[in-house]
């Protein structure tokens, strides 16, 4: 730091120091103000222009400094000067003051933390460069952040000077009007029946009503913002368009009908979308089919002897053909032309914020909501464009079975997938570059699927990054590198790496929508993209990418865009529940261990082991957890996972309880059927109890049960006679 930075510096502390020295504050409050009111306004009589000066002077270093205390001086302002005056000193002093805040920023860390931080700093640089103005306009208008932080944040951009000081003047003089108001009428406050004035009370309500107001003020101004480029039609053919027919587009077009909106529902593949055609309806069949041939395996086991499953696995694939045709016709066309929502087939493209095109057509809509999923991602391997790999999109066409495949990924569709192929007899080589599978649980339920993906024969590769695929003399191989240096045959590659958002292709880029880091359709909490009528929902939007999830949201979009204006709701996550369909099933809802540890939450774990229930043990399934996170001390259920055969039906107990804040001691006293898997949830419930049992209380009860039965009182020494 040179020497003009260091003395600047130190001036500013010895400044904020003297100001906590002096204890300055005390004379920036409500009372001092009350209580010296008729000596500064006789101050004023005597000799306005010195006044004047002295507050401009004193209100400019307050806020020059970023020191407390700017919102009671506005007030004073309106008390000592009066509405016009006191509007004219406050809205330039501030104003000078906010500029002095943010240049003094940039003189001292802007360069420091651009050199630290120099990608971040690029990228506000360029979104100051697009949007600055306007952005500061928003922060001065809707007050969440203290004005001071707005200064110094600013001053680390290159905002220019002149812009900062106009749009902050202009953005801050709303709420300066209110509150020198507000001073004004404070000003008139003589006894307690004034303080129930009329002026005085509309005063206070605009101060309360002031944050909300700015904040419509805001959305306004951004709508216009984004919208003026964009011819709007004088009339709307439709409420909403819908693109795309999968979880999210269905739920979204069928709210829609069902209160009556126009609404229209594009899909350019197949009704349904991922979930019914490559995604958990045909994955879950496969499964079924594999878990039977599984439990056939472990036929002695249940006291049936030696027993082998014969089948051909083209009719196990064409079987799981059968199940999607068999729910096809919940999806179809004709059910929804019939429930009252216009269905056309073809690709859309957003010409507009207010028109689509499909199959030549122009077709013009109040809103938009894009429900446009994801696909299967591609790492980059060298030669994988050789081959013919399999993904969740492709896989169900095989009807060759593989006898050597390798799943790449070790989330759920890969885990799942790898497991499957395994059990129907697929010699299956699962590699993940991180450390364990399902990164996303604990570390102790991610070993457990493991080790029982093991047992039955799977090698799973950790520490592995597929870096290259390579064809010998016909034969295909995997070249991995990490832990191990790994070079894997294979007949098939299924690639399970994570699935992208589909974003590209159908007019985001014209409208220029935003665009997360992660590569989904940026939402707020409305599900509102940067365009006011455009709504996104499900896997395109993110951030889980589950069929409930994609309905879920589904239903907050469709509600915010048809009837927004009078009433809009934020989606809400707070309670999210999801399962892996492996064997034994991992079901979880809120958080796990390792995530309360990164968001430092204290937590207590209570486990039920599934090997001691009764209808597991019946079931020949006697294996798994249920692991529940409280609040130390509490009931209160901050998460659960629950491993067990069905676990994704058996978690639903345990969701219901979260989202309407039942804590365990409300499932311990609930009746189960015995004898049910879903006991386990009780069980858990009764092992929480017993570690938190009273002993004080249970001392007392052995004291008289003792009384009564008339013997001497030995806790702990059992009377055998
Ligand atoms: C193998 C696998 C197993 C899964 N298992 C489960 C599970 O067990 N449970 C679970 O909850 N989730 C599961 N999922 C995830 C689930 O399938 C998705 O989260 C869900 O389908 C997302 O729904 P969506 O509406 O966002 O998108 P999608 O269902 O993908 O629908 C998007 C639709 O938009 C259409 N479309 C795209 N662009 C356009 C355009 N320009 N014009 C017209 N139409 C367009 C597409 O053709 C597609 O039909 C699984 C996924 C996979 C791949």
């Amino acid at each position: 730091m040179n020497k003009v930075k260091l003395a600047f510096l130190l001036a500013l502390v010895a400044l904020a120091s003297a100001f906590v020295y002096f204890d300055v504050a005390q004379f920036l409050t409500l009372d001092y103000l009350k209580s010296e009111q008729h000596s500064f306004n006789s101050a004023v009589v005597e000799n306005p222009a010195l006044s004047a000066l002295i507050f401009f002077v004193i209100y400019v270093v307050v806020t020059g400094a970023s020191l407390p205390g700017a919102a009671i001086m506005t007030l004073a302002g309106g008390a000592i000067f009066g509405f016009w005056w006191g509007l004219l000193l406050v809205s330039f002093a501030s104003t000078i003051g906010a500029t002095l805040a943010m240049l003094a920023a940039r003189f001292l860390l802007r360069e420091s933390v651009s050199r630290r931080f120099s990608s971040h700093i690029k990228r506000i640089d360029d979104g100051v460069e697009k949007e600055g103005a306007f952005y500061l306009f928003t922060l001065r208008l809707v007050p969440i952040f203290p004005f001071f932080v707005i200064n110094l944040l600013m001053g680390l951009t290159k905002l220019s000077v002149p812009v900062f000081f106009v749009v902050s003047q202009i953005g801050m003089l709303a709420g300066t009007i209110v509150y020198v108001n507000a001073g004004t009428q404070l000003a008139k406050v003589e006894s307690l029946s004034d303080v129930l004035s009329p002026g005085l009370l509309f005063s206070f309500i605009l101060l309360g009503l002031f944050p909300l107001i700015s904040k419509k003020l805001v959305d306004f101004f951004r709508s216009r913002k984004v919208l003026k480029k964009w011819d709007r039609p004088d009339t709307f053919d439709r409420d909403v368009i819908v693109i795309g027919a999968g979880s999210g587009g269905l739920v979204a077009s069928l709210i829609a009908a069902t209160v009556k909106a126009k609404v229209t529902l594009i899909e350019k593949n197949k009704m349904g979308g991922d979930c019914l055609n490559t995604g958990c309806v045909p994955s879950k069949a496969l499964i079924r089919s594999a878990k039977l041939v599984s439990d056939m395996k472990r036929g002695a086991n249940f006291g049936l002897g030696e027993m082998h499953a014969e089948f051909k696995f083209e009719d196990v694939m064409e079987r799981v053909q059968r199940v999607i045709r068999q729910i096809e016709p919940h999806d179809s066309v004709e059910r929804f032309e019939s429930l009252g929502v216009d269905v056309e087939i073809g690709e859309a493209e957003i010409l507009s914020p207010y028109t689509i095109r499909i199959n030549g057509k122009v077709l013009n809509t109040r809103n938009i909501i894009i429900a446009t999923g994801a696909e299967p991602f591609i790492p980059a391997i060298e030669g994988i464009e050789q081959i013919h790999y399999l993904t969740s999109d492709n896989v169900w066409e095989l009807r060759k079975q593989p006898e050597r495949l390798v799943v790449l990924g070790g989330g759920p569709i890969g885990t799942e997938l790898t497991q499957t192929f395994n059990r129907l007899g697929s010699n299956v080589v699962q590699v993940e570059k991180a450390p364990t599978i399902m990164t996303r649980e604990d570390p102790e339920i991610s070993e457990m699927v493991a080790a029982k993906l093991r047992e039955e024969g799977v090698t799973i590769l950790n520490g592995c990054t597929a870096t290259k695929v390579e064809v010998v003399a016909g034969e295909k191989f995997l070249i991995c590198e990490g832990e191990s240096n790994e070079r894997i045959p294979f007949d098939e590659l299924l690639v399970a790496v994570g699935r992208k958002a589909n974003i590209s292709g159908y007019g985001l880029e014209n409208l220029d929508v935003s665009i997360t880091e992660r590569g989904t359709i940026e939402v707020d909490e409305y599900l509102r993209t940067n365009y006011p009528n455009i709504y996104a929902v499900g896997d395109v939007a993110g951030p889980y990418q589950f069929t409930h999830t994609a309905s879920h949201m589904a239903w907050f979009a469709t509600v915010n865009a048809l009837f927004g204006t009078f009433k809009k709701f934020k989606v809400d996550y707070s309670v999210v529940a999801w399962s892996t369909f492996c064997s034994p099933e991992v079901a979880r809802v809120g958080i796990n261990e390792t995530e309360a540890r990164i968001a430092e939450i204290e937590y207590e774990v209570t486990r039920y082991d599934v090997s001691e229930l009764d209808r597991a043990i019946a079931d020949e399934e006697a294996q798994g957890v249920v692991k529940v996170l409280t609040v130390p001390g509490k009931d209160k259920i901050l998460g659960v996972t629950i491993v067990a055969d069905h676990a994704g039906d058996l978690i639903a107990e345990y969701v219901l309880a979260m989202k309407y804040g039942l804590g365990l001691n409300k499932i311990l006293g609930t009746i189960h059927i015995y004898p049910t898997l879903a006991e386990m949830n009780k069980f858990a419930a009764s092992e929480w109890r017993k570690n938190h049992k009273p002993e004080w209380a249970l001392n007392m009860a052995e004291r008289y049960h003792t009384w009564r039965r008339g013997t001497a009182v030995q806790p702990g020494v059992e009377s055998v006679s």
